[in-house]
């Protein structure tokens, strides 16, 4: 990657400003009426079904697509039309990120670094970082899925950019390559650099991401941190006691057990009162084996995107500001 810095005095103005941006195919409203903020600095998670409108939205704040109507601003500018003072600070890897494919790989991402001045030691740094420094020679199209998904990255960073997209960076990797690059992202936020990142990893948003938001059928139904959405929406926790342990109807009377199933070789008791059903169960049968589940942002947002209607959470003030937004679009 270019040791290029994001310069603290490039102004004051967030990353990403939407407010009130539509954009319909025909008669489907893909993106409907979203406002949100993105602070500069910030690894912003964009999650929603496939369909949501994720794509649309994020390739609107690129400038590679035009709102319907609302307004759009990066780093204080419009990105539409075509914004070439905008380009260098930007970083873009999509699902279709196009490949010279007869090149090899170091000279594909040469020929990338050379449209935004970058030089030969950032290419080489980025091969390193993405971990396709032993690719360097390899024809790009003699690379495997998750190679090309690495090179893509390698694509959207070497220039060292400010705002760096990411549209589900993580698809095509295996595990290792997973957390690899999350060494990668974590390090480029520490840098001061500023992610917006489509995943439908929810471990991945919730291990990354500053704040996220969630879209359904084109709405921002709820921003905020991932700890406080799963404060705010999760529903308790779930112990799991071995089966035999106590007695499927004693559980159910214990004070604070909200709900009672028996799944897989364990008791698994619903609770909001992990402290004081622990306490029950230790006093009847001890808490040999007793495991606690909390609940996950995977959790969270399954249940938030089966409401799918805009929430207004009191936790945060853009959450509030959003769905009230969306409410009125809805009224
Ligand atoms: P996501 O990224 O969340 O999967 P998209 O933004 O790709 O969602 O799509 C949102 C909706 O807009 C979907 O119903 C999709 O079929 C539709 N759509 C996306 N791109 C186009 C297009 N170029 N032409 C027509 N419809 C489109």
């Amino acid at each position: 990657m270019s040791s290029t810095s994001p310069t603290p005095d490039s102004g004051t103005r967030p990353a990403v400003e939407v407010a009130g941006v539509t954009k319909a195919y025909g008669d489907r409203r893909a993106v409907d009426g979203v406002s949100l903020t993105i602070r500069r600095g910030e690894f912003f998670g964009l999650l929603g079904p496939n369909g949501a409108g994720k794509s649309t939205l994020v390739e609107i704040m690129e400038g590679l697509r035009k709102a319907d109507s609302g307004s759009v601003r990066v780093f204080g500018d419009s990105p539409w039309p075509r914004n070439t003072a905008l380009l260098p600070r930007m970083g873009v890897q999509t699902q279709t990120s196009a490949f010279f494919v007869r090149l090899t790989v170091q000279e594909h991402l040469r020929t990338v670094a050379s449209l935004f001045g970058a030089d030969h030691a950032a290419v080489d740094a980025t091969l390193g970082a993405v971990g396709l420094g032993g690719q360097r020679d390899v024809r790009v199209d003699n690379l495997s899925g998750g190679q090309r998904q690495r090179l893509a990255i390698a694509s959207a960073l070497v220039h060292g950019p400010e705002l760096i997209f990411l549209d589900e960076p993580t698809a095509a990797l295996d595990t290792e390559g997973r957390r690899d690059l999350w060494e990668v992202l974590r390090g480029l936020k520490a840098e001061g650099r500023t992610i917006v990142y489509t995943t439908h990893h929810l471990d991945e948003a919730e291990a990354l991401c500053d704040r996220v938001g969630i879209l359904v059928a084109g709405r921002l139904i709820v921003t905020d941190e991932p700890q406080r959405l799963i404060h705010t929406f999760g529903s308790g926790s779930r112990l799991l006691v071995p089966l035999g342990r106590i007695d499927e109807q004693r559980a159910r009377e214990l004070p604070g057990v909200d709900g009672v199933a028996v799944q897989g070789g364990h008791l698994v008791l619903e609770t909001r009162e992990t402290g004081r059903v622990l306490a029950a169960l230790d006093a009847l049968a001890g808490l040999d084996g007793v495991q606690t589940r909390t609940p996950s942002l995977e959790d969270v947002y399954l249940e938030l995107t089966a409401r799918r209607t805009p929430l207004d959470t009191g936790t945060d003030a853009e959450t509030h500001a959003d769905a009230t937004t969306t409410q009125e679009q809805q009224a």
